[in-house]
């Protein structure tokens, strides 16, 4: 059965490049009428935060990307220490005893004699006794996994064939001085005892894939399917990953961006179908293929969500932003013809409001000196109230009558003064909405 899963570290909040990673295993998940994880990556006791967990989870649901289960690391370090145990018996396993500094310097020999900056394996030729006394110095080493210096390959769902030489790879080290389990190897016995069978991730992570391909099949595991998404640029192809921090979910919500508006962009964005608005999670669903994204980086601009949010926004009935509308301000009884007025006139909910004031309050009549005598004539006409949607045509052809004024002419003067703006919503929805009119007829 198919199994992804979605594994944030809890160390800040989740931001549009976490949505692309979670909405790809989500949507991958569903299709296939499979299970989504959600996987807390919460080994490093220090930067993982609670705080963060829950933010993630409000932030997904928020999406409605709904998971079928949540695991936390910071609950099975017993699994790791097995494991570890396991590569040590198999002489895969290794400890380490180099400084930062030392393997700073060494890095930068190679560099400058033109090697690639590969970790030499010295730890390999250490004795029982050198290992004692490096322990006693400097406490306990790291443990480092011994790869099979051949080639590692594997066909990614997003890049293709893929063969990295193990070679050019550094032994990763698995278990820090501290104890500190490190992702490479939690998330291999996780997604391997969880049975995940895919695993899209950021094409930061290419080369440890290749190092976790080893683990797993050291370990015994099968290897899931892996596919790497391209890394989100801003609009001019500038790097990111500056102001992701900026981008974060809950900022997104911030500004008003509907959810349907960011998923809708994020499941299309650097794959070869264009983006489109798609109504719900079946829609998307049924429209995802993660075959069909491309490995060039991918350009994201935040302004591309407003207009996505405006669309969503026009097609929804009154049932669903009714909340909004009265937040707004606006009586139960006007509810329907206000959000029909609106709905066509507003980027995000937010801009209710304005109009809201506007139908109630009035707006700072906006009118031409020659206009002057013209508009008290037409003030003078207007029917009595109670308005509704035929008012604005008996009026303004009343007033038509009256002052021989047709057209442009006779339209835009009427908004102006009524609206205090040139463009806006339907006058014919507006009139019966604007209490103040309503107040003086
Ligand atoms: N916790 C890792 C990260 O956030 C997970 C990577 C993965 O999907 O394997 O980068």
């Amino acid at each position: 059965m198919t199994t992804t899963r979605f594994a944030p570290s809890p160390t800040g909040y989740i931001h549009v490049g976490n949505l692309r990673t979670a909405l790809m295993n989500y949507l991958i998940a569903r299709k296939a009428g499979g299970t989504f994880i959600l996987r807390i990556d919460d080994t490093d006791p220090e930067r993982s935060k609670e705080e963060y967990v829950d933010a993630i989870k409000q932030d997904m649901e928020w999406l409605g990307l709904h998971w079928d289960k949540v695991e936390r690391q910071s609950d099975r370090l017993d699994r790791y220490a097995e494991a570890a145990d396991k590569l040590r018996e198999m002489g895969r396993f290794y400890e380490a005893f180099e400084t930062p500094t030392e393997l700073d310097l060494k890095r930068k020999k190679q560099l400058n004699m033109g090697k690639p900056p590969v970790y030499d394996r010295a730890a390999l030729n250490l004795s029982d006794a050198e290992k004692e006394a490096l322990r006693a110095e400097r406490g306990n080493g790291v443990w480092r996994f011994k790869l099979d210096h051949e080639r590692i390959e594997w066909t990614d769902g997003i890049l293709g064939d893929i063969s990295i030489d193990a070679a050019s790879v550094s032994d990763p080290v698995l278990i820090r001085g501290d104890g500190q389990v490190l992702y490479t190897i939690a998330s291999v016995v996780d997604d391997t005892e969880m049975g995940v069978t895919d695993v899209v991730r950021g094409s930061d992570h290419v080369t440890n894939t290749a190092t976790q391909i080893q683990i797993i099949e050291a370990l015994g595991g099968n290897c899931p399917r892996f596919a790497h998404h391209s890394l989100l640029t801003g609009p001019q192809g500038e790097a990111l990953s500056k102001r992701l921090g900026t981008l974060a979910l809950r900022d997104l919500r911030e500004q008003g961006v509907q959810p349907m508006a960011l998923l809708s962009l994020m499941a299309r964005l650097g794959s070869s179908d264009p983006v489109e608005l798609r109504s719900d999670m079946a829609e998307l669903i049924e429209g995802f293929d993660v075959n069909r994204f491309g490995a060039a980086p991918t350009k994201f601009d935040v302004q591309d969500l407003f207009p996505l949010t405006a669309k969503h926004l026009q097609s929804l009935p009154l049932v669903d932003v009714a909340d909004a509308v009265a937040d707004a301000g606006v009586p139960s009884e006007l509810a329907a013809p206000f959000w029909a007025m609106a709905r066509e006139n507003i980027t995000t909910l937010a801009d209710l409001k304005g109009w809201w004031e506007l139908c109630r309050d009035g707006a700072e009549p906006m009118v031409a000196d020659e206009d002057r005598e013209f508009i008290a004539d037409a003030i003078a006409l207007l029917p009595e109230g109670p308005f509704d949607g035929e008012t604005w045509s008996i009026w303004t052809k009343a007033v038509k009558e009256a002052t021989g004024r047709k057209g442009k002419d006779l339209f835009m003067p009427l908004r102006k003064a009524l609206t205090g703006m040139e463009r806006g919503p339907e006058m014919a929805a507006l009139l019966p909405l604007m209490q103040v009119i309503r107040a003086r007829g």
